[in-house]
């Protein structure tokens, strides 16, 4: 087990990081990044493995604004690739679980921030990857193994962003000529409300969430998986 140099759990999931306080900044207005949940065959996903391309976080200078790519792949028997835009937008929960890691955001407008306290307790992506392998994999029994890779090369991050537009656009484009009428069921979200404590969101075929992450085929996958 990863031994991680600072806390992790809910207890940090509104955790703010003001400019003064910031080490470094990933992604955000001021440069670039994504982050993106797939699933895959067993044989393609390494056992809790965590890989960085690029320079890693003792590298980087104070004040450093970082391009950052975030790619999780998980496999398990039971796993359907309708729960990757669920998966994904749980990865916005579990960052924010880390003490002194900020993360905003979703998709390719991620926006990140690691507090100086954490830079130097000597944190990591290894170790940010450990934790937040061990989050789902302890909240999920059906993910039998994940691995992730953060990007920081800048090469690297672009060429990432592309494969993760495609994918976005193939999951919205799942829900274009869907009408309201054709289902009966819609669903909410409240996951925002560590942020923003009377947010909620009512998402139906034709009104997709404020973030843009949960789609209605989202919600439904969101519903079978809690209840399994
Ligand atoms: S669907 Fe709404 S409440 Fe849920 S994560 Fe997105 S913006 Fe937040």
């Amino acid at each position: 087990m990863t031994k991680i140099p600072v806390d992790v759990g809910m207890i940090y999931e509104g955790e703010r990081i003001r400019k003064n306080a910031m080490h470094v900044e990933f992604g955000g207005p001021k440069s670039f990044g994504a982050e993106l949940f797939r699933v895959a065959g067993s044989d393609a996903v390494g056992k809790d493995k965590v890989t960085v391309v690029g320079p890693d976080i003792p590298e980087m200078a104070e004040g450093a604004r970082i391009p950052l790519g975030m790619f999780i792949r998980a496999a398990g028997k039971k796993l359907e690739e309708d729960l990757e835009g669920v998966f994904e937008r749980r990865m916005h929960y579990y960052f924010n679980y880390i003490q002194g890691f900020m993360h905003l955001n979703s998709r390719d407008t991620i926006w990140c921030r690691l507090n100086k306290d954490a830079f130097k307790a000597g944190l990591k992506f290894e170790h940010i990857g450990a934790a937040i392998i061990d989050l789902f994999k302890k909240e999920y029994d059906v993910i039998e193994k994940m691995d992730l890779t953060f990007y920081t090369d800048e090469k690297a991050v672009n060429e990432f962003i592309e494969q993760a537009r495609a994918v976005y656009e193939k999951r919205d484009a799942r829900l274009r000529g869907m009408k309201d009428e054709d289902v009966d069921v819609f669903y909410g979200c409240v996951l925002c409300q560590s942020f923003a404590p009377e947010h909620m969101c009512t998402i139906s075929p034709e009104r997709i969430s404020s973030c843009g992450s949960i789609s209605w085929f989202d919600g439904r996958a969101a519903v079978k998986v809690d209840r399994d």
